[in-house]
């Protein structure tokens, strides 16, 4: 969309024949992203979909408040999404702009000639185009393509998990999300003025287990390991998770971050989002940062040719993202050992990197 907006004709091609239905948890879109998203005339049909979160309020095992983040008032609210939901509403956002995608394209390589460049996929189709983005996520197959040395993603030691609630049967908690730093493992939740909400868990698991191997847990069996993970807590953790229908349990997997991407462009090779960037859903900024970093290699696009452009975009983007990926790094290694944690109410208040506007007009 951004691109669109940009003047330049984009077509998506996706390795999934559908929308993300049931794949992923809950997403925060943070101030940066639904600002990112104002610049391309995006964030109303998103915040429709959001719940609007004000700030954060920190808990430990005893259900002692150690810390509070509010939001600062010049910024609007982060707003909560169901990934399922953001996904859908991306996708008929960009379609109603007119844009493309075609499903069952599972990218495999790409060859470059003087003139344009030639995607691969695993059909046996091709596609031509004057430059190739690589927006494939995490396990980006166009990130290694680029370079062979840009190094993997690294697991964080922590599991997902989270489910929606229809009753929460807790009180309404303010607009904020209540996050207890368990004795074993962290527990966030919301709970809405209807007592409607949800809950995420990260879950300390020293075993790197790929989404596919979590699944092959039951959804039940999951449930009675995390019950055993925050039994100890002072926390609504145990009831929240007995209030779970197994069915309605969200399996988001390993939680993963790159280490920085040396090589972020090559030829008429870019990367973009997650394929780049990715910080654990712990950071609450692994969509938004996407969001900022499309508009602004779509602002490159407009005013530069390709390779300047290139170098335009990593120039703006590469000192933010990788601040931002050190801070959750450090954040995580805190979790994922909860006795090393320290409840220094400072390592809750950073807030810079909410503040973050795209001009779109300005040049770059
Ligand atoms: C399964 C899953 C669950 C997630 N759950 C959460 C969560 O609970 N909380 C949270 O904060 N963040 C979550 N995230 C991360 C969050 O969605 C991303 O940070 C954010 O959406 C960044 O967007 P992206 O477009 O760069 O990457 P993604 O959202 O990962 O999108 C990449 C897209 O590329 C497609 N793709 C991948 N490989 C190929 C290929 N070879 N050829 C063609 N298409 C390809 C994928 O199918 C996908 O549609 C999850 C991501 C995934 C993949």
């Amino acid at each position: 969309m951004a691109l669109r907006k940009a003047g330049v004709e984009a077509t998506i091609y996706e390795a999934y024949d559908t929308t993300a239905d049931g794949i992923g948890g809950g997403i925060s879109i943070a101030p940066n992203g639904l600002d990112a998203l104002g610049a391309i005339d995006a964030d109303e049909p998103v915040r429709a979909i959001g719940t609007p979160l004000y700030g954060n309020v920190i808990t430990n095992a005893q259900n002692v408040k150690v810390a509070e983040l509010a939001l600062p008032e010049e910024l609007p609210p982060l707003h909560f999404v169901w990934r399922t939901d953001l996904y859908r509403t991306l996708h008929d956002q960009s379609r109603e702009r007119g844009i493309t995608t075609h499903r069952n394209k599972k990218f495999l390589t790409a060859e470059e000639s003087p003139t344009h460049i030639t995607a691969h996929f695993a059909d046996g189709s091709t596609a031509q185009a004057d430059i190739l983005i690589g927006a494939d996520g995490i396990r980006s197959t166009v990130r290694t393509l680029i370079n062979a040395e840009n190094p993997p993603p690294h697991y964080a030691g922590l599991l997902g998990f989270a489910a929606p609630l229809a009753d929460t049967r807790t009180p309404p908690t303010g607009g904020k999300l209540h996050i207890t730093h368990g004795k074993r493992a962290s527990f966030g939740y919301l709970s809405q003025e209807d007592r409607s909400g949800g809950w995420f868990a990260n879950l300390p698991h020293p075993e790197h287990l790929t989404l596919q191997e979590v699944r092959k847990t039951t959804p039940q069996e999951w449930l009675r390991t995390l019950r055993a993970a925050y039994t100890d807590d002072d926390s609504p953790a145990v009831a929240m998770l007995d209030l779970t229908d197994p069915d309605q349990l969200l399996m988001t997997g390993p939680l993963e971050l790159t280490p920085p991407t040396p090589t972020w462009h090559r030829g008429r090779i870019v990367l973009v989002g997650d394929s780049l960037h990715a910080t654990s859903p712990t950071s609450g900024q692994g969509a938004s940062l996407a969001l900022e970093s499309a508009v602004q290699l779509a602002r490159c696009l407009r005013d530069h040719p390709y390779p300047e452009a290139f170098a335009a975009y990593e120039a703006l983007r590469r000192p933010r993202v990788e601040e931002i990926i050190e801070q959750t790094d450090q954040a995580n290694q805190t979790k994922a050992r909860p006795e090393a944690r320290k409840t220094d109410p400072r390592h809750h208040s950073a807030t810079w990197h909410l503040h973050h506007h795209i001009d779109w007009n300005s040049p770059t």
